[in-house]
């Protein structure tokens, strides 16, 4: 792998499982009991503001009792110790990448510990539960939300991750069911751009055949190997 110096990682929620956050496609299509129409939209944010607040207040309390595994302080070795470039994209809402101590990375779909005002776009770090019309502290409008991207909404910061999946000599994949889009594409993108795809994921996903290789397994034992291996290379 002497010939890789830029590297685009693609996290979900596989990475944080053994952690102990729940997986969402897991038994029953189900989120933690919920269907994901119910939390996950705009939709369902405006008809029970009440349950759509509440559902992530618990996944954010959450956060206090968990903690970073193996495969996010691999990444955050691998973050401190690679001279070339890299991005890590999580789709996650946890805090947990950043937590091990990664910097190089973005959340793509929001994320837990923020909040974000739906009247001027303002966001704050948000660590408490985030009732409904909970006032701006920057426009006092009532209108502050969980920072997360539902459903139907566009992902964040996509130039920035389609400028650095077409500078990609290497495309990985960790723990994602290739179900969710964009993201879901991105391996077929940075295979268009010419890049080496590898996927770490506990079982086959919707996208394995377009990886050029697929290793199956925890990510907690296959991340730390796969980071010694870039790093010895
Ligand atoms: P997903 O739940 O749809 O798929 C998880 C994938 O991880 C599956 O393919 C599964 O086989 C694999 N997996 C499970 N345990 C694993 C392990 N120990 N090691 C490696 N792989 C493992 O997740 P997704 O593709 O990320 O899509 C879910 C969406 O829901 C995301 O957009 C995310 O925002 C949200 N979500 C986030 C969290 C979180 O922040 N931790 C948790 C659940 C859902
Ligand atoms: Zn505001």
């Amino acid at each position: 792998m002497s010939d890789i110096r830029n590297i685009v990682v693609l996290t979900g929620a596989g990475v944080s499982a053994e952690s102990g956050i729940a997986t969402f496609r897991g038994p029953g299509g189900l989120w933690e009991g919920h269907r994901v129409e119910d939390v996950c939209t705009p939709e369902a944010l405006a008809a029970d503001p009440d349950l759509v607040h509440r559902f992530y207040d618990l996944r954010r309390a959450a956060l206090s009792s968990v903690r970073p595994n193996p495969a996010h302080e691999a990444l955050a070795r691998l973050d401190r110790a690679w001279a070339g470039g890299l991005l890590i994209v999580t789709q996650n809402v946890d805090d947990l990448h950043e937590r091990a101590g990664a910097t190089r990375m973005l959340h793509m779909h929001g994320a837990l510990r923020q909040a974000l005002c739906a009247a001027c776009g303002a966001r704050f770090a948000w660590a408490d539960a985030l009732p409904p019309a909970t006032p701006c502290p920057a426009c006092a409008a009532p209108a502050l939300r969980p920072d997360i991207v539902f459903f139907g909404e566009i992902p964040y910061q996509m130039e920035r991750i389609e400028a650095a999946l077409a500078q990609a000599d290497l495309f990985v994949s960790i723990g994602t069911s290739g179900a969710v889009y964009p993201a879901a594409g991105f391996v077929r993108l940075a295979d268009a751009y010419g890049a080496r795809t590898l996927e770490l994921n506990l079982d086959r996903s919707e996208g394995s055949d377009w990886f050029d290789e697929s290793r199956l397994g925890p990510a907690g034992t296959l991340v730390p190997q796969w980071v010694e291996q870039m790093l010895n290379a």
